[in-house]
């Protein structure tokens, strides 16, 4: 099979969907790897190293023109253009872009994202919401102590003294986790609060403090539990109790890290323009959710802080607030190299060993990322 592999058009997006060595196995595979000239160059990833591991390096058109064309993110409009009818293209495609899926669709593409995939054992080396989110937890933390201007651990000295950070994580799923144990390793004091009961455990096994918001109706515990192990928007009455915690606690927080997502939803706001005034000067928000909540504006280019503004670091009530919205290309050889594997292993259920491509809708995977075919979308944004 022809495999392409064009660079990603988006600006700012430095990670690639192929690396040297997954190059390396779909040539073993038997397959033909065509990489556009510099594609990998942002991953840490030169032209050279593919040459390397077997792959041909080619221009745009020449990726485009394969028979499986691998991406990061979603094709660009010319990109639909210049891939012919029929094209299988795997990505992160953003299944619950309505318009985009009609993109690919109008196209006669047939497209597989990845993000659709359900949270099942089975589907767990192909998870790219965990390898990414797990990337953006860990850079989130870095960023906050970066632009923190005192010390994350405890430190006894000659000149005194100085107390630990006290970091906020709000939102414990992939990301969420991963930023309390990076905080930990970095000697922060963390508390933690998330909607699912679920994750109290998790929060305490990493040595952080989960904030407890006991559930007093049966709609709220019905609404903590969730669907396929995702938050569902819970109850008023719960949410303004949480949120009464939460001030407490981001009141006397160093740095916050807010993570919170709702698949296919705004994001909530947790941080409220008050909240962030009655922060201490010099603290530091990292919004993960950035360009996904409402914003002051009426927009949505804030997060979980309506305060925060999408791809800008922002200083507001002496609060340095971090929107950077695609933290996983900061990271971009190792986000690169998981999500490269994540690709590789779907591959495994489209191309079978025997040759051709086999799109078997008996397979759940398949099913749920299959988001477009034959001039349709497939699948209900
Ligand atoms: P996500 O990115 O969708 O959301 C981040 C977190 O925000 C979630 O934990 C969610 O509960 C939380 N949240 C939503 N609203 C909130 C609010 N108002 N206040 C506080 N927190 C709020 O989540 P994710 O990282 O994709 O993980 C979702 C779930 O899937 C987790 O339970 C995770 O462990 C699970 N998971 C399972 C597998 C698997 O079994 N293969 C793989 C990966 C993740």
């Amino acid at each position: 099979m022809l495999i392409g592999v064009p660079a990603e058009c988006v600006a700012g997006e430095s990670r690639v969907a192929v690396t040297p060595e997954t190059a390396k196995k779909l040539v073993a595979q038997g397959h033909q790897v065509l990489i556009q000239s510099g594609a990998g160059l942002a991953a840490s990833a030169p032209d050279a190293a593919y040459e390397t591991a077997g792959a041909q390096t080619t221009d745009a058109a020449g990726a485009l023109g394969a028979d499986v064309v691998l991406k990061v993110r979603a094709p660009s409009e010319a990109e639909c253009a210049a891939m012919k009818p029929g094209t299988v293209v795997v990505g992160m495609l953003n299944p619950h872009d309505a318009p985009g899926l009609q993109r690919l669709a109008a196209a006669g593409l047939t497209a597989f994202a990845l993000e659709a995939a359900p949270r099942t054992t089975r589907a767990q080396s192909m998870d790219v919401l965990s390898s990414q989110a797990n990337i953006a937890g860990y850079k989130a933390v870095m960023m906050a102590a970066n632009a923190y201007q005192r010390f994350f651990p405890m430190l006894m000295t000659a000149a005194g003294t100085v107390k630990a950070a006290r970091v906020v994580v709000l939102g414990v799923g992939v990301a969420g986790l991963q930023a309390i144990a990076t905080a930990k390793r970095l000697g922060a004091v963390i508390e933690a609060s998330d909607v699912r009961p679920s994750v109290k455990e998790q929060v305490e096994s990493l040595g952080a403090r989960f904030i407890d918001v006991p559930y007093e109706t049966q709609e709220e515990r019905e609404a903590a539990e969730g669907v396929g192990g995702y938050a569902r928007p819970m109850p008023a009455s719960w949410l303004t109790r949480q949120q009464a915690e939460v001030a407490k606690r981001v009141a006397q927080a160093d740095v916050v890290i807010s993570t919170a997502l709702i698949p296919g939803r705004p994001a909530p706001t947790l941080i409220t323009e008050a909240m962030v005034q009655a922060m201490k000067p010099g603290a530091v928000i990292v919004d993960i959710a950035a360009g996904r909540g409402p914003d002051v504006h009426g927009g949505m280019t804030g997060g979980n802080c309506p305060l925060t503004e999408a791809d800008r670091t922002v200083v507001r009530h002496g609060v340095t607030i971090i929107g950077e919205t695609n933290l996983p290309a900061l990271v971009a050889a190792d986000a690169s190299a998981l999500y490269a594997r994540n690709v590789l292993d779907f591959l495994k259920l489209i191309l079978p060993k025997e040759g051709g491509i086999r799109i078997d809708l008996e397979d759940d995977i398949v099913a749920a990322c299959r988001v477009a075919q034959d001039g349709q979308v497939t699948r209900k944004a």
